[in-house]
């Protein structure tokens, strides 16, 4: 018989039922626990707590529930709770997805070490030193409730130092690599929010897009409560659709993340997003393009030079750094020779795009 359905939260926020049983032998094991799988498979079923049900067993899968002997009783159908068990925020399944998340992200408690970790990664905010381990240590003595956390150590040297296998210099080294990171480029503070479907590279079509975080915010809360024009200005940046748009607008829309938000942003100051121009060799130098380009077509080419950090130029002058001459290339060729300024290949082109991605 299933007595009760249980609710786990998952480390990604997913919603998973859970039915407990009285306790039944299958194949020799006592059985209490068996899996529902998801909201879908219990409406399948049609199971409510006091039904009896048939399970099965095989290998050393959690049991399930294959049927519901007792479906043509009339009892309500079991609820699926729209709010996380956890910590209350709204659980929601997207469209197509079966699964229910909770919204929680960076509040609820099932899910807050895999967000810190997530938060402090290279690809987020980068923070060195600050490892798995430490971070599951520091939450669970109640150091690191929410993110802004991470920036107030500095309050908990002389607790960090009396734990094992600290010493002033890895204390000293660990503060100061948060401290570096009080002025966080913003599409990696955006990216550390792990809001769902914003990835290292949407949040920097966002943030490219909308320069500030609080633009951005406004822009998805009014998008949230039903402003086409909001929602249209969204979705016009390339790769922003509106399962983006939603994502965005459910995480501020939750009062929990927009408490955790402004929280940080007491101790985090992120300057208005510029276009990351990577770390090249390139990097603010005057690039002339001339003769015929094979794999891409000279806008192309600008654009990677821009992205490097490089100006591309129309002409070839004692101000010119790099010349890339494909064949047929003529008189700027000629020049560049004269004025001994560096020529490559497409090739060679390639290599430093290539080795600088
Ligand atoms: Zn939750």
């Amino acid at each position: 018989m299933l007595e009760h359905i249980d609710i786990q939260v998952g480390r990604t926020g997913k919603l998973t039922p859970v039915g407990r049983l009285a306790p039944v032998l299958v194949g020799g094991v006592t059985v209490t626990n068996v899996t529902l799988h998801n909201r879908d498979e219990i409406a399948r079923l049609g199971v409510r707590p006091g039904d009896r049900v048939v399970i099965q067993r095989a290998g050393d899968v959690i049991p399930q529930v294959v049927e519901n002997l007792t479906r043509e009783e009339h009892r309500p159908a079991f609820a699926f709770p729209d709010h996380c068990p956890e910590c209350g925020s709204e659980a929601v399944a997207e469209e197509g997805e079966v699964d229910v998340r909770c919204t929680g992200g960076l509040i609820c408690p099932a899910q807050r070490t895999e967000r810190l970790k997530h938060f402090v990664s290279r690809g987020a905010l980068d923070i060195e030193g600050l490892g798995e381990k430490t971070i599951d240590q520091f939450f669970a003595l109640g150091w690191l409730e929410s993110p802004a956390d991470i920036f107030r150590l500095k309050d908990r040297r002389e607790d960090i130092l009396a734990l094992d296998g600290w010493q002033d210099k890895s204390v000293d080294n660990l503060l100061a690599s948060i401290e570096a990171k009080r002025a966080p480029d913003a599409a990696r503070l955006l990216f550390g929010l792990g809001i769902r479907h914003i990835g290292a590279v949407t949040a920097r079509d966002l943030m490219k897009a909308f320069a500030t975080l609080p633009k951005l915010r406004e822009t998805a809360d009014k998008a949230h409560s039903g402003d086409e024009e909001a929602a249209a200005e969204l979705t016009s940046i390339d790769g922003v659709g509106p399962v983006v748009v939603e994502a965005l607008g459910d995480f501020f829309h939750e009062e929990h993340n927009q408490t955790v938000w402004d929280d940080l942003l007491t101790e985090l100051d992120p300057p208005p997003y510029v276009v990351e121009t990577r770390d090249s060799p390139v990097a603010g130098k005057i690039v002339v393009f001339t003769g015929k380009l094979e794999t891409m077509s000279r806008d192309e080419a600008k654009a990677q030079a821009e992205r490097l950090g490089a100006r591309a130029a129309g002409s070839v002058s004692a101000k010119t750094d790099l010349v890339v001459a494909g064949p047929g290339a003529g008189s700027k060729l000629k020049k560049a020779a004269e004025l001994g300024i560096e020529v490559i290949d497409e090739a060679g082109w390639a290599q430093i795009v290539a080795a600088a991605n």
